[in-house]
């Protein structure tokens, strides 16, 4: 990951390497650069667009102020800019203050759902202390209720699967008496598994919304593959409308994806990155640290 993107960025720092003084001109090459280096990576035009705005008015600045090291100067703004991209500051997990706090898992099949139940699972309940419970909501992939028992076995958490009289059938009533189950058994987090579908289609998107109403979570988490590249974006936003999300997973961080998805996804949505999935092992999670994801880029 990223890693056609780091050459490309380090190759242009090089060359402004040992300048004394640096040109706006020594700006404008550096961010014609970045600019196709980014677009080259598949990051979203907007995106694009916005950074390298950025990146030039504080380079021209620091071209002004002729700043010492203006290499190292450069660096530093577009360290600083891809942090700002990659979303800021850490969000914390917003826990309910009383009752279970439910979790709801969106984005389309294969795109690391039920594996990411798993994942989170486990590190609530490890990290976190947290007694948790699965919910299997997704009555579409053959498999997928099998799947997630074997998920949640496998993380040492509780599963709710479809029933004769919990909804065998339909989603949204094995969702909501899955959330009732939590509410009634002292859960201390409930995440419910939804549907997805290869492409974006309208009953799934309503399906997923008529989950959301019923159950009305504190954390909506889109699951973004970031392999897909360029229909990251269209992907996102189409959840984004038919859904709503407040933050993203980003999965297959393990690939060798060339970054666009997730350096758009904050840009183009506006919702915060939480969590990377960097693998098919439970252990194959981490919190995703915006700063540290930009100095990986910049290594
Ligand atoms: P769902 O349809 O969204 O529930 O997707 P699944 O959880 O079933 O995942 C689809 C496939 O991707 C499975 O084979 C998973 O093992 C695999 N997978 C999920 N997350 C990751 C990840 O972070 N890295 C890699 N390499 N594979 C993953």
């Amino acid at each position: 990951m990223f890693n056609t993107l780091s050459d490309r960025l380090s190759a242009s720092f090089k060359r402004l390497r040992g300048k004394g003084v640096l040109t706006e001109h020594d700006v404008d090459e550096t961010v014609s650069d970045i600019r196709r280096a980014l677009l080259d990576a598949d990051v979203a035009l907007p995106v694009v667009r916005s950074f390298t705005k950025q990146v030039r008015e504080k380079a021209y600045g620091a071209a002004r102020s002729e700043a010492l090291n203006p290499g190292q100067q450069v660096v530093k703004i577009v360290n600083d800019e891809l942090i700002e991209i990659l979303g800021g500051a850490e969000r914390e997990l917003n826990f309910a203050t009383k009752g279970p706090t439910v979790m709801m898992l969106a984005g389309l099949q294969g795109a690391g759902k039920t594996t990411l139940a798993g994942k989170l699972g486990q590190w609530l309940r490890t990290e976190h202390d947290k007694r948790v419970l699965l919910v299997a909501a997704d009555l579409q992939r053959p498999n997928a209720v099998t799947q997630l028992q074997v998920v949640g076995e496998r993380a040492g958490v509780d599963v709710w699967a479809p029933e004769p009289g919990n909804g065998i059938g339909d989603p949204v009533e094995v969702a909501r008496t899955g959330r009732d189950h939590a509410i009634t058994n002292g859960y201390g987090v409930v995440i419910v598994d939804t549907a997805g579908r290869l492409g974006v289609d309208t009953e799934m998107m309503e399906q997923a919304r008529a989950i959301r109403e019923a159950i009305d979570p504190h954390e909506v988490l889109f699951v973004l593959d970031a392999m897909v590249g360029q229909d990251a974006v269209q992907t996102s936003v189409a959840f984004r409308d038919g859904v709503g999300f407040t933050g993203v997973v980003l999965s297959k961080l393990d690939g060798d994806a060339r970054g666009g998805a997730a350096l758009s996804v904050r840009g183009v949505t506006g919702a915060p990155v939480l969590f990377a999935s960097t693998g098919e092992g439970l252990g194959d999670f981490e919190r995703f640290h915006p700063d540290r994801m930009a100095s990986r880029i910049l290594d």
